[in-house]
């Protein structure tokens, strides 16, 4: 398999909590190696205390031995660190219609209605990557990624 083969099927690999955005629109895929007798992946871990990890790698590994990778490593790095920037623009639109606001400082627009009369309900939703936002335009709650630009740690 090619590095761009590996790439295609990584991207057909959906994030567990978020299942309309692919690992690669999450922009966790830091590296992939191709080696004659399998493949070796490198992804950075999103947000602290999501156990989606195991999950993530577990998907990873059936997806690409499922596309002919006799042997698959997945290893999560600590360096350099994931953060909400690096969800790809498509990732973001993604996100939008599966309604779920894009991580940000500002108040979020309302993914429904594009309102940015939009409020913070509570700072813990249904994960703890996401936050609860209510529009007080189309009286709708939604839900937002949480910002997050500082490091994790991975246990
Ligand atoms: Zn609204």
């Amino acid at each position: 398999m090619t590095e761009a083969e590996v790439m295609a099927v990584l991207a057909t690999v959906n994030d567990p909590e978020i299942p309309v955005l692919s690992i690669v629109e999450l922009g966790i895929v830091e590296q992939v190696r191709c080696r004659t007798d399998g493949v070796d992946v490198f992804l950075l871990p999103t947000f602290a205390g999501c156990p989606a990890l195991e999950l993530i790698r577990r998907a990873v590994v059936s997806a690409l031995q499922a596309a002919g990778a006799p042997q698959v490593a997945v290893t999560f790095l600590t360096a350099p660190a994931w953060t909400t920037d690096r969800i790809t623009q498509q990732g973001l639109d993604a996100l939008s219609s599966f309604g779920i606001a894009a991580p940000g400082d500002a108040a979020p627009a309302c993914p429904y209605c594009q309102s940015t009369q939009t409020r913070r309900e509570s700072a813990f939703g249904p994960t703890l990557c996401r936050q609860v936002y209510y529009c007080d335009s189309c009286h709708q709650p939604f839900e937002r990624m949480k910002p997050l630009t500082m490091a994790v740690k991975v246990r």
